[in-house]
């Protein structure tokens, strides 16, 4: 049986810290489509210059675009039992996307993880988050500082703050997220997958909650 996992939640939720967690636990392949963004802005790809333009305003890349490069990701081999997808689907028409390119290899969503925040709270974590170069290592200057400044502690690399994590650029993916991604919990919601998690509690405690959430989905 397949096992597709979706994290869903605003930004600054931490969604990419608690998939790289829970992809190590439930043995799962981390697809984040912002780090695939990253990855083709960083080699200058078609790709990267085209996402870059919405990406340094916090808007959303174009659905055609971001689909497509999904289909191709999730087509791959360790993809075919299931992944663990953070960021996207992040429109009803990525929602419906997925939808179609499951069904194609027999799979379909299992359960939708989705975090929830207040906003003073996400602003504070996005202005104060840094990332590694490397593997995009998660820091942050007040909850979670490298024990030496600037540098990875898990692989030594340079510590970088995203261009979109300004504080102008991360109010602007906020309202954006309220406006256009919210709607997707409800699309959940009514398939009944939707699990709810606090995102305000502790790293820890939080990937318990969902490891718990998702058992409970297995079981019922
Ligand atoms: P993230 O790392 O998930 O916060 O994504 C960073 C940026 O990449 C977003 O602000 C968007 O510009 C772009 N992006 C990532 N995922 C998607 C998606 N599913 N649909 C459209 N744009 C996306």
């Amino acid at each position: 049986m397949s096992n597709y996992i979706l994290l869903v939640g605003p930004p600054g939720a931490g969604k990419g810290t608690q998939a790289k967690r829970l992809s190590k636990q439930l043995g799962l392949p981390h697809i984040s489509s912002g780090d695939i963004f990253r990855e083709n802005l960083h080699n200058e790809t078609e790709l990267g210059k085209l996402a870059q333009q919405y990406m340094s305003r916090g808007e959303l890349v174009p659905d055609d675009v971001t689909i497509r490069m999904i289909a191709e990701r999730l087509g791959r081999p360790d993809c075919a039992d299931g992944a663990l997808l953070d960021g996207f689907p992040r429109t009803p028409a990525q929602a419906e996307g997925l939808d179609e390119m499951l069904a194609k290899q027999g799979g379909r969503v299992n359960a939708v993880l989705y975090l929830k925040l207040s906003e003073p709270t996400l602003v504070r974590r996005l202005t104060g988050r840094w990332m590694c170069r490397a593997q995009g290592h998660i820091y942050h200057q007040e909850f979670k500082p490298p024990k030496e400044e600037g540098l990875c502690d898990i692989d030594g690399s340079d510590l970088y703050q995203r261009d979109d994590d300004r504080a102008d650029t991360v109010r602007n993916r906020i309202r954006i997220y309220f406006e256009q991604t919210s709607p997707l919990s409800q699309h959940y919601r009514d398939r009944n997958l939707l699990m709810e998690i606090d995102g305000e509690q502790s790293i820890e405690v939080v990937t318990q909650a969902m490891i718990s959430a998702i058992g409970q989905e297995a079981r019922s």
